[in-house]
């Protein structure tokens, strides 16, 4: 296996005056995938990404080298222009406020968007320049900055493995819907094989999105997309445990933190400058605490550690000015001579240094309006191997979800954020112990490595999968043995569906209509000789005779109910109808129609059917299981059964179905049977038929069928072939 990593960022910082040399650079994405693909023993990786400095192209291509020397990465060139209106601009004016639910401070510049799709080419051009991609590599592509790359990828290699990470919050389908280019970005992200978020909110908001955005279903994780199967889940990521919890040699950094503040009781907050984050709302809790709670002065500090970050976007500078004003209002008003109330530092700090602030805090304040994970949480969790300290925490952070016995608040509520400022600090030794420990046994079972392996297992488990129903589509090979047995064979039988497998799904049945040149085909097939051809329907006996009136075809309505004859043209039926039962069927369907827009019943003589094909797919699951529910208990004890098809709920005799019917007619002695069909109703058709029946599904998904074809005009093509034998 050779794993590609993918990130807007090399996982170093290049000095790039020489002799060049270059250090690890900072920041949660870096650490966590290189501590995992140590652990995991991973050797033959590489990671391909943008050097993080302004540099001329001219100066690129030594630069490069010397990354490749030392490090065999492969960097990005992109120039500064480019780099300030896709990263400032797309990912940081754009994606990040939105994909954090704060719309109101995105902007939508198409300037931006163009420079966004420009980088995600020119990274899919180096990719494809920089390696072979074979069946052995996989592509690991990570956060919003690359979300169109998964496509542009699979456009130009079709059988890429491909999975994506998202570190951010994927929003509520109502938010990301505000975004001008969001099917372009869901049609993007969509190229992966895998797609990975932190928690069960963003997965579940994803779904949802694909299906309002693009109607785009799916089964609890995977989903059928242009021939391809995508899988979707939640892996969050873990830290390296044992690093903060065993972390030795920083006592002295411990108790010179202590000691600085006199022993006093710490509040600690660290983050990244950044308008998610909260950090105003927490300084207005502080300030809160210490009116409230007078005799709390002088005896606790909050050490608010700012760290910098995209000081270029003015957003963030203004909010920098308004954090420092509020320190200085909190210093100003309760600080004295002997006692600094905020001690404020603006700075990154070391992972030493991080710890030792873990471990001299009593609390931990971390209180973001949105976080994808928040890492330092865990951290802070993981360092006290001592079994002290409380964490406080935002209920909109995603580790929030793994740390639940920690002290969760509404960031938006200062009332709530000051109250358990004071429970924090009042909370007895015993109790921090009890809760600092189940918190720990779950941050080591789920660590980085088991976050990694989890990602890549799921990945190894979705490309078999594709692999699996690889070998069921019908390729040249299978071609061939298919029509040589066509050849060799006395008698044939062709069963055909006829929505989606002869004539594509309109959204409208009555535009859904046999062409001139399919027509011929079937013309054509019904006369070869020892050949018949049946065609299979749910559809009404009066639409079908219409279709196929000049056809030599047997044609089945009503899904076996109807039964034409191939010579006589006459109709008979296979079963009675119950009129009586079908009256208060279709009065329940007709009341379900109010409940839900853009439905219709239609009656058959034998069924009645529901369809809702163009009703909002959401309302459509909850409306079509209650009139399931009430359908089901209507005909319970009748002949009558509920068959749920394509968008389409239908009530009929339970005695005859395709499959009954279609097997009826392979007791004639056929040594060639084809079937093909596309719905779930075909499902039992392939089921009833002989083992040595060719079945074929019409488009990707479980199935009886044995093989499938991608599309209806492939059906088509199909059966061309069998008429040019002739
Ligand atoms: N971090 C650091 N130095 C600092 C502050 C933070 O190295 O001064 C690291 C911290 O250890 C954590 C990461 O930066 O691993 C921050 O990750 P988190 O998910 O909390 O926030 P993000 O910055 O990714 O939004």
């Amino acid at each position: 296996m050779k794993l590609v990593i993918v990130a807007n960022r090399l996982p170093i910082v290049v000095k790039t005056i020489e002799p060049f040399f270059a250090l690890q650079s900072p920041g949660g994405l870096v650490s966590g995938i290189l501590t995992f693909l140590k652990k995991a023993n991973i050797s033959n990786w590489l990671w391909m990404g943008w050097l993080g400095t302004n540099i001329k192209k001219n100066e690129f291509n030594k630069i490069k080298e010397f990354i490749h020397r030392e490090y065999n990465y492969i960097p990005v060139y992109i120039s500064d222009k480019l780099m300030d209106r896709f990263y400032n601009g797309f990912c940081n004016k754009t994606l990040w406020p939105l994909f954090h639910s704060m719309p109101a401070i995105a902007n939508y510049e198409r300037i931006d968007w163009e420079s966004y799709v420009e980088v995600n080419r020119i990274f899919a051009d180096t990719l494809l320049q920089s390696i072979d991609i074979d069946t052995k590599t996989y592509i690991w592509i990570h956060d919003y900055h690359l979300m169109l790359l998964p496509k542009i990828i699979r456009e130009r290699v079709f059988n890429a493995n491909i999975g994506f990470f998202l570190h951010i919050p994927f929003p509520p389908p109502e938010i990301f819907s505000l975004l001008p280019w969001k099917k372009e970005l869901l049609h993007g992200l969509l190229g992966s094989d895998l797609i990975g978020f932190h928690i069960y909110e963003y997965t579940i908001n994803f779904l949802r999105t694909l299906v309002r955005v693009l109607r785009i279903e799916s089964n609890i994780r995977e989903l059928f997309y242009q021939d391809r199967i995508i899988r979707v889940d939640t892996f969050p990521m873990g830290i390296d445990f044992k690093l903060f919890n065993s972390m030795t040699g920083i006592d002295d950094k411990i108790e010179n933190i202590k000691k600085a503040v006199s022993n006093k009781k710490i509040i600690f907050s660290v983050d990244r400058l950044d308008y998610t984050k909260g950090i105003y709302n927490r300084l207005l809790a502080y300030e809160e605490f210490l009116k409230t709670n007078e005799n709390f002065r002088g005896k606790v500090v909050l050490i608010m550690n700012v760290v910098p970050s995209r000081e270029n976007v003015e957003h963030y500078a203004r909010m920098k000015r308004q954090i420092e004003e509020k320190i200085s209002q909190i210093n100003g008003t309760f600080g004295n001579i002997e006692w600094v109330p905020v001690i404020y530092q603006y700075k990154s700090l070391d992972i030493q240094d991080l710890v030792a602030y873990y471990r001299a805090s009593d609390v931990i304040l971390i209180t973001p309006f949105k976080d994808g994970m928040n890492l330092i949480a865990k951290e802070f969790v993981a360092s006290r191997s001592d079994l002290k300290g409380v964490l406080i925490l935002s209920e909109f952070a995603g580790s929030s979800k793994e740390l639940g016995e920690a002290i969760i608040v509404n960031p938006n509520s200062i009332d709530e954020l000051c109250e358990a400022i004071k429970v924090a600090l009042t909370s007895s030794l015993e109790e921090q112990k009890s809760k600092l420990k189940v918190m720990q046994e779950r941050l080591e079972k789920y660590d980085i490595l088991k976050w990694g392996n989890d990602f890549m297992e799921a990945f190894n488990i979705i490309l078999s999968k594709r692999n699996f129903f690889k070998t069921k589509e019908i390729d040249e090979i299978i071609l061939q043995k298919i029509i040589s047995n066509f050849k060799i064979s006395k008698k044939k039988l062709f069963l055909l569906d006829y929505d989606g497998t002869l004539v594509a799904i309109k959204n409208s049945p009555e535009l859904a209509i046999l062409d001139q040149e399919v027509k011929e085909i079937l013309f054509k097939l019904s006369n070869l000789k020892d050949s018949k051809v049946v065609i299979i329907s749910g559809r009404r006996k009066d639409e079908l005779e219409e279709y196929f009136k000049d056809l030599n075809v047997v044609v089945v309505a009503e899904h076996g109910c109807w039964v034409r004859d191939q010579y006589s043209g006459s109709w008979k039926a296979t079963c009675t109808p119950n009129n009586e039962i079908k009256k208060k069927i279709k009065e329940i369907m007709e009341y379900y129609t109010y409940k839900l827009p853009f439905s219709f019943v239609e009656e058959k003589d034998f069924t009645v059917a529901f369809h809702y094909r163009l009703s909002e797919i959401e309302l459509a699951g909850s409306r079509i299981a209650e009139l399931l529910d009430e359908l089901k208990f209507l005909v319970s004890n009748t002949e009558y059964g509920v068959l749920m098809g394509n968008k389409v709920l239908e009530v009929r005799p339970l005695a005859v179905n395709k499959g009954t019917i279609s097997y009826s007619f392979t007791q004639q002695g056929y040594d060639f049977v084809l079937a093909i069909g596309d719905d779930t109703t075909d499902e039992d058709m392939f089921k009833a038929l002989p083992s040595d029946s060719i079945t074929i599904k019409v488009g990707l998904g479980p199935s009886y069928a044995k093989y499938y074809l991608p599309s209806q005009t492939e059906v088509i093509k199909l059966l061309k072939k069998f008429v040019e034998q002739n």
